[in-house]
C-alpha cells in the first residue's frame, strides 16, 4: 500500500510551530498534546514526529527508535495524567476509521468510563 503524507495537515502545521498546541509531553520523536474538542476529562493525542499518516503505515515503517519514543511518550503521558483507573486508546485510520487528521495520532482518554467500546 502507499501512504501519502500531506505536509499540510494540521498536526504538521503544529510539529512545525505554525499553530500552537497544549503539550502535555514531548521527546526527540513524538509530542503529546491535549486534544481541542476534548471527549473525557482526559483527552490527550500521541503523534510521532515523522510523515506517517496512520496506526499501518507508522508500524510498518517506522524505524525501531522511531517507535521506541512514540511508545515512550504514551507511557510518560498514561503516568503523568493519572490514569490509574483506566483509560482508552484509539487511532483512526482513513476512511472507514473517520480518520479527519491525516497525521498519525493516538488518543489516550480516560478520567471517567468511557462506556461501551462503540456507539453504533
Ligand atoms: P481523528 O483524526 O478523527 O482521529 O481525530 C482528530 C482529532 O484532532 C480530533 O479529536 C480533533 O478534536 C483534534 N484536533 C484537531 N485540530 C486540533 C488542534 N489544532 N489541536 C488539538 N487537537 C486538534
Amino acid at each position: 500500500m502507499d501512504f501519502d503524507y500531506d505536509d499540510q495537515n494540521i498536526f504538521a502545521k503544529i510539529l512545525r510551530g505554525e499553530i500552537p498546541n497544549d503539550t502535555v509531553f514531548e521527546n526527540a520523536h513524538a509530542l503529546a498534546f491535549r486534544d481541542i474538542r476534548p471527549q473525557a476529562p482526559v483527552h490527550v493525542l500521541v503523534i510521532p514526529k515523522g510523515p506517517y499518516v496512520s496506526l499501518d503505515h507508522f508500524a510498518r515503517d517506522a524505524s525501531a527508535e522511531e517507535q521506541a519514543g512514540f511508545f515512550a511518550a504514551v507511557a510518560a503521558v498514561c503516568e503523568g495524567e493519572g490514569v490509574e483507573g483506566g483509560f482508552r486508546a484509539i487511532s483512526n485510520a482513513r476512511a472507514d476509521g473517520v480518520q479527519e487528521v491525516p497525521h498519525f495520532h493516538l488518543h489516550i482518554m480516560g478520567g471517567r468510563s468511557m462506556g461501551p467500546m462503540l456507539a453504533n
